[in-house]
């Protein structure tokens, strides 16, 4: 069901699942058919593209599409009173009634009647309505501003809030740049994986993906493409083959200007200048083909690794009764031994045993050992049996409102930590609170969560959800790059049995050695100012 399978982290949107779930009939739609017919993206006015809907067509020959009473009532937070006997169902949205019936075209907006080019339909024990419906009939009588993109299938709901506003192409003496608008200096990732394709991922990021993906390419960029997920902006850059080598900065603002400039330099040929690699992700710089990346030994000596929950805190629990304790103790284990013998570096591990410790103590032993990097090591789980896959979390302090709200709220149960623990609220805990001690650590962890999510997509064959920022919760004063891997789903059946399975715990386990030495060898690059991966 497409609800789940998008890049949903865990329980970061538990508090919003928790009612959309307290709702009953969720899963009635979509999940009897196989195929959804087509998607359709909903924006709300925070920007983010956070809900995919399934639509369907009435039959084969139809043009029309249609949505789900259910879903309709679920956007737009409708009450709605379904009459079987009559067949007609009534939406109330904002302050108005719209009636339906069943294979008829009129919907009756508050005692008025409206026609519809096709009825509403009955099918399979849900109401759909015409999607024609949304873009037409409710975006006029809606005080909230409603717009349906038919073409692209996005429908947006109030003003979005974008912080990604601008993007264009300058071509000066050979050089090309790409020229992003930001209302804040968010944190970016870039990555050449691709032949060709430059991917920038801009944290927390949210902008309008028809508009940026509409811009048209110049010099050495050919064109580009612009991804929005729950948390993320993504833009895909194709470049010429004869770009050598990129530069992504933010620029200092104009006087008086109050956006900021993040620019990216494409070039031919060398680039004239190649400033310090700056790890609180201002800059990055890297010439495509580094060729010399040799290693040349280990910036990294000595790790700490935290196996998640221990003692009187189970944390997950599957259906089953295997406790995410003891798996999360058993990977750690093996990461270990697999970390000293193929990098030769010092592994030390928060608790050997199964033993409790707070979350405080966690970060505290790390501390103490002036380790260079913190791992924890969790398994994940969700409501639906279905959802499943791997993530790695880094820290980032919460920017937006909604992100703040949920911190506080999130911040105020690590008081349970000094009292009775309560394994069930534990479960909330896999993070613990964002502090200020980890800011000067942003780029690093960012940047060591996605080599290890990128390494365990090699090896793993589950699905991979990406790299997350975690605004709140995590790995309360940890004072080295520290990130968290939600391994897999305990309550996912399948992934169950993978958790407890040797050749997946070693997989998983190789995967993150292999992140660990290139974030290694990286580091070493970007510190003696050699070109390379300039992170
Ligand atoms: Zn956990």
């Amino acid at each position: 069901m497409s609800f789940y399978s998008r890049n949903m982290p865990g329980f970061v949107f538990s508090a919003l699942f928790m009612v959309l779930l307290a709702a009953p009939g969720l899963e009635l739609m979509a999940q009897d058919k196989d195929e959804p017919e087509a998607v359709l993206g909903v924006v709300f006015s925070e920007g983010r593209r956070t809900v995919d809907v399934d639509l369907s067509r009435a039959d084969d020959k139809s043009s029309e599409f249609y949505i789900t009473a259910y879903d309709l009532a679920r956007i737009f937070k409708a009450t709605k009173y379904w009459k079987p006997g009559a067949r007609k169902l009534v939406l109330r949205i904002g302050s108005k009634d719209y009636l339906f019936t069943i294979d008829t075209r009129v919907v009756v907006v508050n005692g008025e009647p409206v026609l519809m080019r096709v009825p509403a339909r009955y099918v399979d024990g849900a109401v759909m309505i015409p999607l024609e419906f949304v873009g037409g009939v409710l975006s006029r009588e809606s005080a909230e501003r409603i717009e349906l993109d038919g073409d692209n299938l996005v429908l947006t709901i109030g003003t979005p809030e974008y912080n990604v506003t601008g993007l264009r192409f300058e071509k000066v003496n050979g050089r090309t740049s790409a020229v992003l608008t930001l209302t804040d200096e968010l944190l970016y990732h870039v990555d050449t994986d691709t032949p060709g394709l430059l991917r920038l991922k801009i944290y927390g990021g949210r902008l309008n993906t028809l508009k940026m993906s509409a811009v048209d390419g110049k010099g050495l960029f050919r064109r580009v493409r612009a991804e929005q997920t729950e948390y993320d902006a993504y833009l895909f850059f194709q470049v010429e083959q004869s770009a050598s080598g990129f530069r992504v900065e933010f620029t200092d603002p104009e006087e008086g200007d109050h956006e900021q400039n993040l620019v990216i330099y494409l070039e031919k040929g060398e680039l004239p200048e190649i400033p310090d690699a700056d790890f609180a992700g201002r800059k990055m710089v890297e010439i495509f083909e580094p060729g010399s990346m040799a290693e040349r030994g280990f910036e990294i000596e000595k790790i700490m690794i935290d196996p998640g929950h221990g003692g009187t805190d189970g944390g997950r629990v599957s259906s089953s009764g295997v406790q995410e304790k003891d798996i999360n103790l058993d990977i750690a284990r093996e990461l270990k031994g697999m970390l000293v013998e193929r990098l030769g570096v010092e592994v030390l591990m928060t608790r050997e045993d199964d033993q409790f410790l707070t979350l405080t103590e966690r970060g505290e032993i790390a501390n103490i050992e002036e380790a260079d990097i913190f791992i924890s090591i969790h398994c994940n789980g969700w409501f639906h049996p279905e959802a499943g896959g791997f993530e790695t979390y880094f820290l980032a302090p919460a920017r937006t409102e909604e992100e703040r709200r949920q911190a506080r709220e999130e911040n105020s149960a690590v008081e349970l930590e000094d009292a009775e623990m309560d394994p069930e609220k534990l479960e909330e805990l896999d993070f613990i609170i964002w502090d200020m001690v980890q800011n000067e650590f942003i780029a690093e962890s960012s940047e060591l969560a996605e080599t290890v999510q990128k390494e365990l997509a090699e090896v793993l064959t589950i699905r991979n959800r990406g790299v997350k920022q975690a605004g709140f919760k995590v790995l309360r004063g940890i004072n080295m790059p520290a990130i968290l891997i939600e391994v897999a789903f305990l309550s996912n059946r399948s992934e169950e049995k993978l958790l407890q399975d040797q050749s997946f715990q070693s997989s998983v386990c190789a995967g993150i050695v292999e992140a660990v030495r290139k974030f290694s060898s990286g580091k070493i690059a970007a510190d003696a100012g050699a070109p390379g991966t300039g992170y």
